[in-house]
């Protein structure tokens, strides 16, 4: 997964911008994650059409960014899960199920 972060001040974004938002400095960085910490999870029964009946949305801290990635299975808070993308959206696993 790809994200952004300053040079400058090395404030972190998950979408590319031509300036940072925190200092308006240019020297912005692409770099890989690939895995981050559960902060919290809910999981969905209402989903999408084109996804499974129901599933988790986690939030999850990396690096110094919050975001939130889908798994279809429950993954308890603080536990570390690897990230990947799948067609538009961010999906993550446990990392204790890769053993
Ligand atoms: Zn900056």
């Amino acid at each position: 997964m790809k994200v952004y972060r300053c040079e400058n001040c090395s404030s972190s974004f998950l979408e590319k911008r031509s300036r940072c938002y925190n200092c308006r400095s240019d020297r912005l960085l692409e770099y890989d994650v690939s895995s981050g910490i559960v902060l919290d999870t809910v999981q969905l029964f209402a989903t999408p059409d084109n996804l499974p009946e129901t599933y988790y949305i986690l939030r999850i801290s990396s690096d110094g960014i919050t975001f939130f990635c889908r798994s279809p299975t429950q993954i308890g808070e603080g536990e570390k899960v690897s990230l990947m993308e799948d067609d538009n959206s961010i999906c993550c696993k446990a990392e204790r199920d890769q053993i």
